[in-house]
């Protein structure tokens, strides 16, 4: 009973003490980093993942989720000094299956996992009959702009996508939107509808964790208006398509990232 009481004690104090080792470093600024975020959009195969994948793998990097760079921000991770990298995908568009057959063959060769990062629109989410009441130059009526081809990840897809449980979506807004020309209420819309959106799909797809805090720019646009209405709704992080691997506290909330397709 004695011994039965111990061994049930020793987690909870090493809990505790986790938790004071993780508010002492959350006290702290974070250090600049490097991390190559790769961004595709089209896939005609797995073939380019996999390249840049298997590449970056051999030459040391480890791969990240965009939960470890918000981590890093908030103080509970620790990236400076490390080699790592994060598979970003724009747009929601359907090629990009091709990545999630790519990284199953990973983990089955290399026995790593890769998690990828999907940055979707709203229209992804809803269906024809949805009702979203934003006055904006650029709403489609829930559906994908008509004056492009392109094929989208419906939400069974996305539903799938998250069901496996190592995969992320980010906001990309409700409408692929040039943020910095909208109205103040549209810039709020554009990003708070698309987040409620993300949201309900993790709570259906009964991811407990809920979805991260981060907002990928349409076109990497973004300025100063933009960035404090990021900062006002409670993203953690923003990505932009700056093309670069180092990130610090000044780049927090415009990420670069190295175009691939
Ligand atoms: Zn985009």
């Amino acid at each position: 009973m004695g011994a039965a009481a111990l061994t049930y004690k020793a987690p909870q104090l090493l809990f505790l003490e986790g938790n004071l080792a993780l508010k002492e470093r959350a006290e702290r600024e974070p250090k600049p980093f490097d991390a190559v975020c790769l961004t595709f959009h089209d896939l005609e195969s797995e073939d380019i993942v996999l390249q840049n994948i298997f590449y970056l793998l051999e030459d040391g990097y480890n791969p990240i989720s965009v939960r470890d760079i918000c981590n890093h921000y908030s103080g509970l991770d620790d990236l400076s000094g490390e080699k790592s990298f994060l598979v970003t995908l724009d747009d929601g568009l359907k090629s990009q299956k091709h990545a999630l057959t790519a990284v199953s063959y990973i983990e089955r060769v290399r026995g790593e996992q890769v998690p990828l990062l999907f940055a979707v629109m709203a229209f992804n989410s809803v269906s024809r009959d949805d009702e979203i009441a934003l006055d904006s130059p650029t709403y489609v009526e829930s559906g994908p702009p008509s004056n492009n081809s392109h094929e989208y990840f419906t939400k069974a897809d996305l539903l799938a996508i998250l069901g496996n449980g190592q995969h992320d979506l980010a906001n990309h807004t409700l409408n692929h939107a040039n943020l910095p020309t909208l109205t103040k209420k549209n810039l709020q819309g554009e990003l708070e509808i698309t987040q409620s959106r993300i949201k309900q799909l993790y709570l259906e797809a009964e991811r407990r964790e809920g979805p991260p805090n981060v907002l990928i720019y349409p076109y990497g646009e973004f300025n100063d208006r933009v960035i404090a209405e990021v900062k006002r709704q409670g993203f953690e992080i923003a990505f932009s398509t700056e093309e670069s691997s180092h990130h610090t506290t000044e780049t927090r909330y415009h990420l670069g990232r190295t175009g691939r397709t």
